[in-house]
């Protein structure tokens, strides 16, 4: 799993605004941020005591840094030495916090018809988008890029008995870069409740969940525009929401004024064409995290196909030319706050 180190951290903390927050309900807020997952983790709650709060907020960076621990799938980790195990076609055994992240990225793998794909950490290696701190950088060469896509290791070659793993394709290389954000969001969410806690964000880089309310109004989020400074559009959460979305912002190194980013379509082995930031709005986090990357993979012939087999409803992409697509019912909840407002088109899934 690759965990961005993002360049601008002011930036970064514009993508959660407590829009209008007035002076008296700011005494009720308590917000803390820390760089963890490399990327800037916020956490918002409202109405606990301070006490309450920190001592919520400290437990969960806890969580949030051993999960990162286990799951890095680059340096020396439980993941790197599972991946290990499997190259080598031997059975592993799973730890036990890697197990229902194992099974919902099987699932989601086969509901995204293989577009989110973390069985491919090869090829996310051969570009080099694993590395901290992207250097200035070249595409790898097409032979090779052909080569190591041609191995097509698939979360189907894997089979998962209880805590037993064992791959009947030795290239698959796990990679959970494009869910385990949002699962380990969905965790600190859990985390929160356990304690008391029913009015929260927690956000790790623009991938968040919300529960609860800002006192007496819905909590607002800003969806960062992939092209300018700012925020391209708002949305009220409601409870138990997942907001998440994909872009081609986030990493990527520039070679004769192209542009080469992180996610990467598992067909052809190079990134993916046509979108440059996917929004989805789901109930649990993980599936959102998953279905904004095999959502923006899809591109413009077949996001609708595959947000109808994933299930997500709520949609919002910005394309390469600027012009923003949404689902209805992403249109009903969406409001542009960037200026002038972009081209605009709703379109409904079959
Ligand atoms: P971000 O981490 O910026 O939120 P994503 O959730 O889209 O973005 O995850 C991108 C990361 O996931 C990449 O850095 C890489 O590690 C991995 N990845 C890239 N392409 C895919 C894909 N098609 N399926 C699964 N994982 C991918
Ligand atoms: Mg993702």
């Amino acid at each position: 799993m690759t965990f961005p180190h993002k360049k601008s951290h002011g930036f970064t903390l514009a993508l959660i605004l407590l829009l209008t927050a007035c002076s008296t309900q700011q005494a009720q807020l308590h917000q803390q941020q820390f760089l963890l997952f490399g990327t800037l983790v916020d956490i918002s709650i409202w109405g606990t005591d301070k006490q309450q709060a920190q001592q919520a907020i400290a437990q969960i960076s806890t969580d949030l840094e051993n999960m990162h621990n286990e799951w890095h799938a680059w340096h020396d980790s439980p993941l790197t030495r599972l991946n290990k195990m499997l190259a080598s076609g031997q059975s592993a055994t799973v730890p036990p916090s890697m197990v229902p992240l194992v099974q919902k990225s099987m699932a989601l793998s086969d509901a995204s018809d293989g577009l989110f794909n973390p069985a491919m950490g090869k090829l996310v290696k051969l570009w080099g988008f694993q590395q901290d701190d992207l250097p200035e950088s070249t595409p790898p060469d097409d032979a090779e890029i052909n080569a190591t896509t041609a191995l097509q290791p698939k979360m189907q070659n894997l089979t998962l008995t209880h805590n037993q793993l064992q791959s009947h394709n030795t290239n698959v290389q796990l990679d959970f870069g494009a869910i385990a954000k949002g699962y380990a969001v969905d965790l600190a969410i859990d985390k929160l409740r356990a304690l008391g806690i029913h009015n929260a964000i927690v956000n790790a880089g623009g991938n968040l969940r919300v529960i609860g309310k800002h006192g007496d109004r819905p909590w607002r989020i800003g969806i960062r525009h992939p092209r300018a400074p700012g925020i391209l559009a708002s949305i009220e959460a409601h409870d138990d929401e997942s907001i998440l979305t994909s872009g081609d912002y986030e990493r990527f190194f520039e070679y004769k004024g192209k542009r080469y980013h992180h996610i990467l379509d598992p067909r052809t082995g190079y990134p993916a064409n046509g979108f440059t930031s996917v929004t989805v709005i789901y109930h649990d986090a993980a599936t959102a995290d998953a279905a904004s990357t095999a959502l923006f993979v899809a591109g413009p012939q077949r996001w609708r196909e595959i947000a109808k087999k994933m299930g997500i409803q709520y949609i919002m992409i910005m394309d390469d030319k600027g012009q923003v697509t949404m689902t209805p019912a992403m249109a009903e909840r969406i409001h542009f706050e960037s200026n002038p407002t972009p081209h605009m088109t709703i379109s409904t899934l079959p």
